[in-house]
């Protein structure tokens, strides 16, 4: 039951987002930039945004080494420095929007331990470099072998170190924050605990069917255009695209005193990964060691990994080192037969921008911008 109030001032919004994730909130402060005089609505089902944006370890990578050379055995060198770029890209617009300073960025730069088995790809450097210079305008991997012991990695694993020059870490929380506040700064209204059921296309409007829990009812909005940013969630809403959430299980230490890392780190091919942040060891990873129990939308733990976390965390990243765990989490990413994120027009109203893949931090903004330039309906 809805008031003649209710119905005349809160049921229509000239732009719908669904979805307030990276790309979700970038993609309404572009709608307001471009129609500053029309009502923009992010619509999230979370009190919280609750897939991967306030979940990830805050890496602003591009690929690390083996990952991009894996990527290079099925996919032409084009696609891959095409994606390469865009993260690039995607990067320096989030850092140019929210400015360093309010996410946390720090550019100490990223590594992959190199195992035994990988030991071939240092002779892949130049190969990678040259590759992406164009982008980079510097050689992105540097053989950085001499870092080993300063880092505290005893090499039982570690047998090379690779620097990556192009990458940088920021602070996930601080980053969404600020983007929720510039978002609301711009006149975006932000609704949470508000689950978008289904939309239906009707002559010149959408029309939005949202769950209110208090009241236990469907609360049907209309639109002028609708754009979807659901990332790993979109099946409910488009059940024909190929998307597979892929759930990432992390953890963090409490404070090391004497912490030896800095910076962002990866090894296996990018499955695992671990940082510095406030003096404490981010680790997160392991989704190739039970890829069918990950793939669901599921926010939970999942104990096997959690312990190889554990493992891993003691011999090869914390050899000798005293420390506790102070928590755990997990978070859902969205994957498909390619790494490309879906950016697409459904109709002249209804957008889509999903499947950020592992890297949608530095990806986000550029996904963001993409959709909203297909959006040419002013209501
Ligand atoms: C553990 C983990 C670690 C990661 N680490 C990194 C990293 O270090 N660097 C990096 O670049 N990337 C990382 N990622 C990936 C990155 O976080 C994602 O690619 C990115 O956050 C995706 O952003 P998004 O806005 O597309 O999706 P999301 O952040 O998932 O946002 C989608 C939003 O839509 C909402 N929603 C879904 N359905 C509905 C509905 N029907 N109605 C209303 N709202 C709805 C969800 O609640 C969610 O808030 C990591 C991910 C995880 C899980």
């Amino acid at each position: 039951m809805f008031s003649y109030w209710e119905q005349r001032s809160f049921s229509y919004y000239d732009h719908i987002v669904v979805g307030a994730g990276i790309v979700g909130l970038s993609a309404s402060i572009e709608l307001k930039e471009k129609y500053p005089q029309q009502r923009v609505l992010v619509l999230e089902r979370g009190l919280l945004p609750t897939g991967a944006s306030t979940r990830n370890a805050g890496f602003a990578c591009m690929g690390s080494a083996t990952e991009l050379l894996d990527d290079l055995q099925y996919t032409p060198e084009a696609d891959v420095v095409a994606l390469f770029a865009a993260r690039k890209k995607g990067l320096d617009q989030l850092r140019a929007r929210l400015g360093d300073d309010k996410i946390g960025y720090r550019a100490n730069g990223g590594h992959e331990l190199i195992s035994d088995k990988e030991i071939s790809v240092l002779d892949k450097l130049d190969y990678l470099n040259a590759l992406l210079m164009p982008i980079t305008g510097k050689a992105a991997f540097l053989p950085a072998n001499d870092r080993i012991a300063a880092f505290g990695f005893k090499g039982a694993y570690a047998k090379a170190l690779i620097a990556h020059t192009c990458e940088g870490e920021l602070n996930t929380g601080m980053m969404m924050r600020a983007l929720t506040d510039m978002a609301m700064y711009k006149g975006v209204e932000i609704k949470t605990g508000a689950t978008v059921q289904s939309y239906e296309e009707t002559g010149n409007r959408v029309s939005v069917q949202v769950q209110d829990p208090f009241r236990n009812e469907v609360w049907p909005l209309a639109c002028a255009t609708l754009t979807i940013c659901t990332n790993a969630f979109t099946k409910q809403l488009l059940p024909n695209e190929d998307i597979t959430p892929g759930r990432g299980q992390v953890l963090i230490t409490d404070i090391i005193p004497g912490l030896k890392i800095k910076g962002i780190f990866h090894f296996d091919q990018g499955y695992y990964y671990f940082r510095e942040i406030d003096g404490r060891v981010l680790f997160g990873g392991g989704r190739n060691i039970d890829f069918a129990g990950e793939e669901t939308t599921e926010i939970a733990l999942n104990e096997k990994i959690q312990t190889d976390l554990e493992e891993k965390l003691r011999t090869i990243i914390l050899p000798d080192t005293d420390y506790t765990i102070a928590s755990r989490w997990a978070g859902i990413m969205a994957f498909g037969q390619t790494k490309y994120p879906i950016v697409k027009a459904f109709s002249g109203r209804v957008f889509g921008a999903f499947r950020l893949g592992g890297m949608g931090v530095a990806l986000g903004t550029e996904v963001a911008r993409q959709v909203v330039a297909l959006n040419n309906i002013m209501s």
